[in-house]
């Protein structure tokens, strides 16, 4: 039986049921908004979490209360044995989804489909082949695209996460709300947000504010609804009228959403990130190869959870590299 433990509720009362397990440090593609220029420095193999341990740590935090896993990378789908994690963490009482780059989608739709896998988020930031290649340098638009319809044809519910850049892809989300007028996704405009060695630069952002008018200028504002927003939200949601789709808008930058925060991470070598910006790591792996319990680590590691943007409160304290440089790559954190 789930316990709703105070070992995951934080000093300001927020109760942490949402695991984001990062599985793997490498990608197929380079997303130049994820993955700096020159790389990052792999753990090594024996430091990585096993598919065992994955399921073991997970099991902890089930137990505590944690009732949503989604499992991250890097790329997840490229673990070989992502089939047996995935069989593992069925066993236990949570809902599990993946976030994936959809490459590899239909070599896995059979394992997804067995262990009841049906929430899946798909990175792709661009509708242009070309730029696919810009921003990914690798040339894989047809195959994700692909992967896209064949996951919507089985009835997976598919969220697009598309990270908007200045000058890159801003002017491409009237496009990417005129794919939910016929196809049942929820397309999700993320803000460029500041990681280790991805040039982040707040003048690359496009806030809510401007995705918002460009929204009303082409479908105008009566047609624009508002949707209630899920309970902890990272999306504010809205849906074109008669629309079979929605987007979304997640703005932790310029409109932080972290009052609800529900969310803990477990990078791929087995360290608590309890906020996707704290740059503090709390290592679980270790304690549990030396057969440890996990319960009092886990809650102080909660319990030094800053209440926004781990401490980064200021728009100035955002900006600064000293801050926000001090932490993982995305690619080690999985968003
Ligand atoms: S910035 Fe940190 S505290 Fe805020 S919502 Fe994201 S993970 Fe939670």
């Amino acid at each position: 039986m789930t316990q709703n433990n105070p070992i995951l509720t934080d000093d300001f009362g927020r109760k942490h049921n949402y695991l984001r397990i990062s599985l793997i440090e490498k990608c197929n593609l380079r997303c130049t908004y994820c993955m700096p220029a020159e790389g990052i420095a792999l753990s090594p193999k024996k430091d990585l979490m096993t598919a065992d341990e994955v399921f073991a740590i997970a099991q902890t935090f089930v137990q505590h209360g944690v009732n949503k896993i989604r499992l991250t990378g890097g790329e997840p789908l490229l673990r070989k044995d992502f089939p047996e994690i995935i069989e593992k963490l069925a066993q236990l009482e949570t809902e599990i989804s993946i976030t994936t780059n959809g490459i590899l989608i239909d070599r896995h739709l059979d394992v997804l489909k067995q262990f009841n896998v049906k929430k899946i988020n798909l990175s792709l930031d661009t509708l242009v082949p070309s730029k696919f290649n810009t921003i990914t340098l690798r040339n894989q638009f047809e195959k994700v695209i692909d992967n896209l319809h064949l996951l919507l044809n089985n009835d997976f519910k598919v969220k697009v996460n598309v990270v908007l850049i200045k000058g890159f892809n801003d002017n491409e989300i009237i496009d990417f709300i005129k794919l939910t007028e016929y196809l049942p996704v929820s397309i999700r405009f993320i803000e460029f947000m500041p990681f280790a060695g991805n040039q982040w630069d707040r003048s690359k952002m496009v806030s809510q504010t401007e995705i918002l008018n460009q929204v009303s200028v082409h479908f105008s504002e009566s047609n624009l609804e508002k949707l209630q927003d899920e309970k902890n939200f990272t999306a504010r949601e809205f849906k074109i009228k008669n629309y079979l789709g929605s987007f979304g808008i997640i703005s932790s930058i310029t409109n932080p959403f972290c009052d609800g925060c529900n969310r803990i991470r477990l990078t791929a070598n087995g360290k608590i990130k309890n906020c996707l910006f704290s740059n503090s790591e709390t290592d679980l792996l270790t304690p549990y190869r030396n057969g440890e319990k996990l319960e009092n680590i886990i809650a102080a590691a909660i319990r030094n959870k800053k209440k926004v943007r781990a401490g980064m409160t200021t728009p100035e304290a955002v900006d600064n590299p000293l801050l926000n440089q001090d932490n993982r790559s995305m690619i080690a954190i999985g968003g």
